[in-house]
């Protein structure tokens, strides 16, 4: 992970344990979508039940890594638009020229 943003000069690195939060990000929506997959899949009833448990769990364990770094953007994006006090003058003054 980056320092700081290339574009704005945003500090990413917060401070320790700022991104514990994303975790939440990252498991509330993979628990989200794999219980609307199973539903999906369970109410059309196409493929086995054997089937279905290896595409959910495939999908569990996957879908965490590939979104890690969208949910840390989102987390951050989050807490950035509701406590604008946080940031330093010269960053809220970047993101009001945004
Ligand atoms: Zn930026």
């Amino acid at each position: 992970m980056k320092d700081r943003c290339s574009v704005c000069d945003l500090k990413f690195d917060r401070a320790p344990g700022y991104y514990l939060g994303s975790i939440y990000v990252n498991y509330g929506l993979t628990a989200l979508l794999v219980t609307a997959c199973f539903l999906a899949l369970f109410v059309t009833d196409t493929l086995s039940p054997e089937a279905q448990l290896a595409i959910c769990t495939a999908f569990c364990v996957l879908f965490p890594l590939w979104f890690f770094r969208y949910a840390r953007a989102l987390w951050l994006g989050f807490d950035l638009y509701w406590d604008r006090r946080q940031l330093t003058d010269e960053e809220r003054r970047q993101s009001e020229q945004a």
